[in-house]
């Protein structure tokens, strides 16, 4: 053990695919250091794998901003970790789709942004949209072939194993001690203590909650946005991925509809309504959103498949965080911000973290793990 009997030299909280793409960047970039992982879950990984496998193309963050590096980079390393793992993965292309004229000018603003993070895109009208999608309707969309489906279950349960680290599972953190020289203490709900050097708060939309048990102020207020999933039982009416034009309030897609490396296809729709971020729609609401794309779609055909949660965080003064906020404090890293969809872009964002880690971890490492 190290540092006054540290029972790890890096505790991760949260077993996301953010939390545990920061693991395996660590024990990859510094062979020896010891990761433990927390999460309140019972089975994080199976959670985290509930919500979809897109593997995003970085269309839709701002132009030279962390994270659209991130997710441009994520996308193509997502590809590569998959083929590496043997972990199913399929670049299906994605339309974006504007039903509506008032929609027009955001698709175009989509484009533009698009090209300006090199991500290839081709615009197309209404008849070009039946070509790719047969039964979707819209008045014109965006092609961006760089978009994936993957199996994400096994992509998160692969990061937690090549990572090397301690997994506890059932471990809510309700406190956190940090004395100087004494490295971090962490407490569970169950009355458990763990040990570490350096702890990563990769608490996903508990981030700033978190950030606040440290001592360490985020800055940000995190706003969960309740997603819906369903699965569409008569599948077959996409082939890859279809969104809805994101919204100017929420930066990402309202509604999407995917076709998974498992040939079943679901959809996804967000409560948008700032104020009313867990409000879940109702059947028909969810159904009546999903049939502005696919208008053949019956809300008899939509099964419930689960819930999951955006972030978004807003900056003190209101406006909201459009990037990858990753703040650090004494022997603490917070990633405050993964803005969605995150999936695809955790490889590049878990590097990030893990190198604000291991920053902090160096000066106080009395050996050096890569020898030990
Ligand atoms: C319905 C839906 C569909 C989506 N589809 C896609 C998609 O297809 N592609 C895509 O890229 N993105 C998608 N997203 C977004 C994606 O899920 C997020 O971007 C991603 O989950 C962010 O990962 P994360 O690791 O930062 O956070 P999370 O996955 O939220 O992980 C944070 C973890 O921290 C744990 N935790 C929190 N507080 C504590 C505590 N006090 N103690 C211990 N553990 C704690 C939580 O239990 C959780 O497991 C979707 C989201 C939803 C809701």
């Amino acid at each position: 053990m190290r540092e006054g009997g540290a029972d790890c030299d890096v505790l991760v909280i949260g077993a996301g695919v953010v939390g545990l793409a920061t693991a395996y960047a660590i024990t990859r970039s510094a062979p020896g250091v010891r990761v433990t992982v927390l999460d309140k879950e019972d089975r994080p990984i199976r959670r985290a794998a509930r919500v979809g496998g897109v593997v995003d193309s970085g269309i839709h963050h701002r132009p030279g901003s962390l994270m659209a590096r991130c997710a441009v980079r994520g996308a193509a390393e997502t590809a590569a970790f998959c083929a590496e793992q043997g972990i199913a993965h399929e670049v299906t292309g994605e339309l974006i789709v504007a039903t509506r004229r008032a929609e027009l000018p955001r698709l175009h603003a989509l484009v533009q942004r698009g090209r300006a993070n090199g991500v290839p895109v081709r615009e197309l009208g209404a008849v070009q949209i039946a070509e790719h999608e047969p039964e979707v309707r819209g008045l014109a969309a965006i092609h961006v072939a760089t978009t994936a489906v993957c199996d994400l279950a096994a992509l998160t349960g692969r990061l937690a194993e090549a990572s090397g680290a301690e997994l506890r599972h059932g471990a809510r953190v309700v406190r956190v001690d940090r004395r100087p020289g004494q490295g971090v203490t962490v407490r569970t709900a169950a009355g458990a203590e763990v040990r570490a050097a350096v702890l990563v708060n990769c608490a996903g939309t508990r981030g700033d909650h978190v950030a606040r048990l440290t001592g360490d102020e985020p800055g940000v207020r995190i706003v969960p946005y309740r997603g819906e999933y369903r699965t569409a039982e008569r599948g077959g009416r996409v082939r890859g991925v279809v969104s809805a034009v994101p919204d100017p309030e929420v930066p990402f897609p309202g509604v999407q509809l995917a076709r998974g490396v498992d040939g079943g296809v679901w959809a996804a729709a967000y409560t948008a309504a700032v104020g009313e971020p867990r409000r879940a729609p109702s059947p028909r609401a969810f159904a009546d959103a999903v049939r502005g794309l696919l208008p053949s779609l019956d809300e008899d055909d939509l099964a419930p498949a689960g819930w999951g949660a955006r972030t978004r965080a807003v900056l003190r003064d209101g406006t909201p965080a459009d990037d990858l906020l990753i703040r650090q404090g004494a022997r603490a890293v917070h990633v405050l911000n993964t803005p969605s969809p995150a999936t695809g872009a955790a490889l590049p964002i878990g590097r990030e973290a893990a190198r604000h880690a291991l920053a902090l971890l160096d000066p106080i490492r009395p050996t050096n793990p890569a020898t030990t």
